[in-house]
């Protein structure tokens, strides 16, 4: 693997010290590890032209699964391990509310997006549809307006279905120091962001 002779920042480092360090454990029920899952989802944002700080969310928006002691297949044993809230405890530490709120909001999103859209919830893995039901399910119209007076929420929106598509086993994708850059982008512009 070709890496950059590049001096990254503590956070950037910690970043690429937590994926070499417990990325290759399995993404839930799913055919990909979670850096695979990362690098996916990171690769998906770059694609479609998003910030340097969503293209870090996609990277990071499961960090809480990195970090807590749960078994992966958690959902199974009828457990919500609330990784998003994690994730976003984590990173809120470390970056600005443009990576940190549309993590947060990543499976408040999937619930609205199952609420919005009848063929949303049929694309979705079985993996998923099972922890739908223990993150409560598709959203009720009041939670529909509280999701949408979020400032974030479109890009929660986008997360979201690089999230979904980003589980393709066996896919080519640049390796992790290819987003470096953007996790170091993303933490400077924390300095530019007001805080929520
Ligand atoms: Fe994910």
């Amino acid at each position: 693997m070709a890496s950059e002779q590049t001096t990254y920042g503590p956070v950037t480092e910690q970043v690429l010290r937590l994926f070499a360090k417990s990325g290759d454990s399995q993404y839930g029920g799913e055919a990909v590890s979670q850096l695979e899952h990362a690098l996916q989802a990171a690769q998906l944002a770059e694609m479609s032209d998003a910030s340097s700080s969503l293209i870090a969310a996609a990277l990071l928006h499961d960090v809480g699964h990195l970090m807590h002691g749960l078994h992966d297949d958690a959902p199974e044993h009828g457990v919500d391990d609330l990784h998003e809230e994690l994730a976003a405890r984590w990173l809120s530490t470390r970056f600005g509310p443009s990576v940190v709120e549309p993590v947060r909001l990543h499976v408040a999103a999937k619930r609205y997006l199952c609420a919005v859209e009848s063929e949303y919830m049929d694309s979705l893995s079985a993996p998923s549809r099972l922890s739908l039901q223990l993150q409560g399910g598709p959203m009720s119209d009041a939670e529909i307006g509280e999701f949408r007076g979020n400032l974030h929420y479109e890009a929660a929106i986008r997360l979201r279905r690089w999230d979904d598509m980003a589980k393709t086993r066996g896919l080519v994708t640049p390796p992790i120091e290819h987003f470096a850059s953007h996790v170091e982008r993303a933490t400077r512009n924390r300095s530019m962001e007001s805080d929520r």
